[in-house]
């Protein structure tokens, strides 16, 4: 498997990082986890804007899917070729008409489902292409997952959004690359399930005896040096910022 990340910023969009949005590929199949603010631009960097095999999004957040009405934009009134054909897209209840409610000017109610087909996520396990995928539910504000994608016996686990949660430790058990948010600060930022921050990420990290550890979704206004610090200071295997464009071979 091949991750590379498109946008990292937590919240809001850095001057360096769209929003959440990374890019899972194997077998030829990409699959994007997560589409938030600038997504959608940044992408093309890495792939043909009709690239796409699926979309998984963790929650509808708008740092997590408002560059879908973008995306829709790109694939319903497609200049060459008419309009694309469905692409699958994963997300929990109520995604179609988040995004159509986000758009809030679409041709009609069902515009959205002409170009995507919309498959409601639930915690379970499935296939995407040639993923084996495990959905978790997470402690976040509103109804979000984790996912851990596993391909030719390694395994690449997301957090999407979250406070500390058993469920995660689970979903990242001896995970090959740990893809854990970070966004709030250890000291300064407490509010229960919401977000983790940097020791929390660490100390998930541990408990799941994950083998690899990237922090993502710190948000401009946190210095990333210290979360990074305070995961090293609970987690001893390899642990690192995720920055756009880079890439991961797992
Ligand atoms: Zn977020
Ligand atoms: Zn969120």
């Amino acid at each position: 498997m091949k991750l590379t990340v498109v946008g990292c910023s937590g919240s809001f969009p850095s001057a360096e990082s769209a929003c959440s949005s990374y890019l899972v590929e194997a077998d030829g199949f990409r699959l994007l986890l997560d589409m938030g603010n600038g997504a959608l631009g940044e992408l093309q960097r890495h792939c043909g804007l009709y690239d796409l095999d699926a979309i998984f999004l963790s929650h509808l957040h708008a740092d997590h899917c408002i560059d879908m009405c973008a995306y829709f934009v790109a694939r319903y009134y497609r200049h060459e070729g008419g309009r694309c054909d469905p692409l699958p897209v994963y997300g929990p209840e109520g995604t179609e008409h988040r995004l159509t409610t986000a758009y809030a000017d679409t041709p009609s109610a069902s515009s959205m489902s002409e170009v995507f087909d919309f498959h409601t996520v639930k915690p379970s396990t499935f296939e995407i292409g040639p993923f084996t995928v495990h959905t978790e539910r997470v402690r976040h504000p509103v109804e979000a997952y984790g996912i851990r994608i596993e391909h030719g016996g390694k395994s690449l686990t997301y957090s999407g959004d979250t406070g500390v949660t058993e469920a995660l430790d689970e979903l990242a058990r001896d995970t090959d690359l740990f893809l854990c948010e970070a966004a709030f600060t250890h000291g300064k930022e407490s509010i229960p399930d919401l977000h983790l921050n940097g020791r929390e990420a660490g100390e998930t990290a541990v408990r799941a005896g994950a083998r690899r550890l990237v922090l993502t979704h710190i948000p401009p206004w946190t210095d990333p040096q210290v979360n990074l610090r305070h995961a090293r200071e609970v987690f001893p295997g390899p642990v690192e910022l995720a920055a756009p464009r880079r890439t991961y071979e797992i």
